[in-house]
C-alpha cells in the first residue's frame, strides 16, 4: 500500500483508537501501538504471542517527548547527538510520573527507547501525541520482517494496516545499550561496539550472554527461521 497522506492519516486514526499497525523503520518492520495505552500494548503482546515479561522498545520523534517519560544523562546526550535518529536503543530509568503503560516495560523501573530513522514513521510519530511501542512485526522467536510482504505473511488480516516503506535499509535489529548502570551492550545490532567506544573514548562490555539475561534477545533460542538451516552455504542445493 502506497504511503500517501491519507495512509498516514489512517494509521493515526487506528493508533489513536488503540489499534495496532505495522510501520517501517530502518532496522526491521515494527508492530506499533500507543505506548501510553494498556489496551494497545496488550494487543501487541497477544498478536506476537510474546511473553508479557519481555519488554518492548518505545519509539519517539522528539527528545522533548522522551524526557517526559525517562531520565537522560551525559552519556545519553553524547550518543544521541552522534547516532540518532538511528539503530541505537537506550535502556534508561523511567520517570515516576511517566504516562507509559506498565505493560510496555514489563513493570520494570527501566525503559528501552529509540528514535527511528525512517521518514514515513517519523512523519507519523510527529502527528501523534503519544510515543509508539513497536517490537519487530513477527511472531515471537521467528525471523524479523524486512518487507511489507513479510508482515502480511505473518499476520494476514489480523492487523488493519501496514505502512509500506519498501525493504528496510539495515535489516538487522537495533543495538541495545544499557545506560542505567555501568554502560554495557545488551544486544549487538545496527551500530557496532567499536563505533560506540570511539565516540565515548572507553571500552564497553557486551553483557555476558548466559550469566545475566537482561534482554531475551540474548537467549540462544531467538530469531529462529522455523525450517532447517544449512550453515556456510554459498549456493542453493536442488529442492
Ligand atoms: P524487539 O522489540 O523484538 O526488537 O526486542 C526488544 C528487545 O529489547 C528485547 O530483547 C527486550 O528484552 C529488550 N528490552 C526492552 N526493554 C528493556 C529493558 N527495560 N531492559 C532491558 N532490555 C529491554
Ligand atoms: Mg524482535
Amino acid at each position: 500500500m502506497k504511503n500517501n497522506h491519507s495512509n498516514i492519516e489512517k494509521a493515526k486514526k487506528y493508533l489513536t483508537n488503540n489499534d495496532v499497525v505495522a510501520i517501517p523503520t530502518e532496522t526491521v518492520y515494527g508492530l506499533a501501538g500507543n505506548a501510553y495505552s494498556n489496551k494497545a500494548v496488550k494487543k501487541i503482546f497477544s498478536l506476537k504471542k510474546r511473553p508479557l515479561k519481555n519488554p518492548l522498545i518505545v519509539h519517539y520523534y522528539r527528545i522533548k517527548d522522551l524526557k517526559q517519560d525517562c531520565i537522560v544523562n551525559e552519556t545519553f546526550n553524547k550518543l544521541y547527538s552522534k547516532f540518532c535518529p538511528g539503530p541505537l536503543t537506550f535502556v534508561l530509568n523511567k520517570k515516576k510520573n511517566s504516562k507509559l503503560s506498565k505493560y510496555v516495560n514489563a513493570n520494570k523501573k527501566t525503559i528501552a527507547v529509540r528514535f527511528p530513522k525512517n521518514k514515513i514513521t517519523q512523519n507519523l510519530l510527529s502527528k501523534l501525541n503519544f510515543p509508539l511501542a513497536a517490537p519487530s512485526a513477527n511472531i515471537s522467536t521467528k525471523l524479523s520482517p524486512v518487507k511489507p510482504e513479510d508482515v502480511k505473511d505473518e499476520f494476514g488480516n489480523k492487523i488493519k494496516l501496514i505502512l509500506d516503506g519498501g525493504k528496510t535499509k539495515i535489516g538487522l535489529e537495533s543495538t541495545i545499550v544499557d545506560l542505567t548502570e555501568k554502560i554495557s551492550i545488551l544486544r549487538p545490532g545496527g551500530i557496532t561496539i567499536e563505533l560506540l567506544e570511539k565516540v565515548l573514548h572507553r571500552k564497553i562490555k557486551l553483557k555476558n550472554l548466559l550469566k545475566n539475561i537482561k534482554s531475551p534477545g540474548q537467549l540462544g533460542f531467538h530469531y529462529s527461521p522455523g525450517i532447517p538451516v544449512r550453515l556456510n552455504a554459498k549456493y542453493p542445493k536442488k529442492k
